[in-house]
């Protein structure tokens, strides 16, 4: 498993795909390399196996998002829940289509409310956890300032959101109530289908398409949400945004997203965190770089100076004799991470402003000053000096 591919490049999207394409694009895969349509061929296994791996992770919310924070440096161990304990079986080769349909189920539209063609009791318990509907996920942007990273921050937006419709309880129903039996599944809320697929035709019960699966039809409309279940509505949301987070990074705030319709649990809300630039500040993970740009008495003779950090302006002391390309260090001034308090530090890159003018009186004390020896370096302060900068060119 060293060198891994990037898992969007192994599914072949984009970082910001939705989990419908990933989806998508995993089940092409899936059916692509399939074992079965490829026996005996090493090179499809693994691209499957490898496909697997990376729909395991992306098209799970809370992986993906570590995925993108820390990629495949975090580990399987990295994950919660075990990570990556669910293709464990692949590794055998003796992996099945109903491996892919235990995996996908609800990319064939939610429509396989049970597996009984496979006659699969895993697969028909699993599959009716997923017939419950969910609404969709919202995705929105929030602009933090280096302050709110290094602190944590508390907001509370409106959001534009689909809701549950009060009137009808979400059902869609005239005051709830207004059903009658689906006359296509009975009541039953499952109909047989015949799908034609690459191993023949199959029999499967279908959740019916009349009423959802829900067994009962609508009489009449509730008023307020035409029969939809849901309505627009401007949210107020609050929630935290822990500190040391990072541009691009999501963080989910559960059961904030849409409400399906006619009924069920809603969404998630997808925070998508930008760093907005500081003035003066240039975040380097979780330290902070300043560039500094030194008076030429105060490099020569030390001093004091004021320097812009997260918490405000610091007084920092400059040394006699302080080099133009100094890295002063200061600690525990740079950003927490979002798995530990402890803070980085601030860099100050020192440089040396040289006066591009001088007045007649400073012209007269540097002209004689030119040509001290003690201005020159001699080889050992010209290597000492240049050593402790090698760093930086170096880098
Ligand atoms: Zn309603
Ligand atoms: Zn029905």
């Amino acid at each position: 498993m060293e060198n891994k591919r990037d898992y969007y490049e192994v599914l072949g999207v984009s970082k910001t795909a939705t989990p419908e394409e990933i989806k998508k694009a995993y089940r092409k895969m899936a059916i692509k390399y399939h074992p079965d349509k490829n026996p005996g061929d090493k090179e499809a296994e693994e691209k499957f196996k490898e496909a697997a791996e990376a729909y395991d992770v992306l098209s799970n919310a809370d992986k993906r998002q570590k995925y993108d924070q820390f990629g495949h440096s975090m580990g399987p161990q990295g994950f919660p829940g075990g990570g990556f304990g669910g293709y464990g079986g692949f590794s055998g080769g003796g992996f099945t289509m109903e491996d892919i349909f235990e995996q996908f189920g609800d990319i064939f539209g939610g429509r396989f409310s049970n597996m009984g063609g496979f006659g699969s009791a895993a697969g028909s318990s699993r599959s009716r956890q997923r017939q419950q509907r969910r609404g969709t996920d919202l995705r929105i942007r929030v602009k933090l300032s280096l302050e709110e990273i290094a602190n944590g921050a508390s907001k509370n937006l409106k959001i534009p959101t689909y809701v549950a419709c009060e009137h009808c309880n979400g059902t869609g129903a005239k005051d709830g109530t207004a059903f009658a039996t689906c006359s296509t599944c009975h009541g039953t809320g499952t109909v047989i289908e015949q799908h034609q697929s690459f191993f023949g035709v199959q029999q499967v019960q279908a959740v019916c398409p009349t009423c959802e699966g829900t067994g009962k039809v609508i009489t009449e409309n509730c008023t307020y949400c035409h029969g939809e279940g849901i309505v627009r509505k401007d949210e107020q949301v609050a929630f935290n945004i822990p500190a040391g987070v990072a541009d691009g990074m999501t963080l989910t705030v559960r059961g904030k997203g849409n409400a399906p319709r006619h009924g069920g649990a809603r969404g998630n809300l997808l925070v998508v965190i930008e760093e907005l630039k500081h003035p003066e500040l240039i975040r380097d993970g979780q330290d902070i770089i300043y560039n500094l740009m030194l008076d030429l008495p105060t490099a020569i003779l030390g001093g004091t100076v004021e320097v812009p950090t997260i918490g405000g302006r610091a007084r920092l002391k400059i040394a006699p004799g302080t080099q133009p390309g100094k890295v002063l260090r200061m600690r525990g001034k740079g950003l927490p991470t979002t798995e530990s308090s402890t803070r980085g530090d601030e860099l100050i890159n020192v440089m040396v402003y040289i006066p591009e003018t001088v007045t007649d009186e400073q012209r007269k004390a540097f002209e004689a000053m030119q040509g001290a020896s003690n201005l020159t370096p001699n080889e050992d302060q010209k290597k000492r000096i240049f050593s402790k900068l090698k760093h930086i060119f170096e880098d």
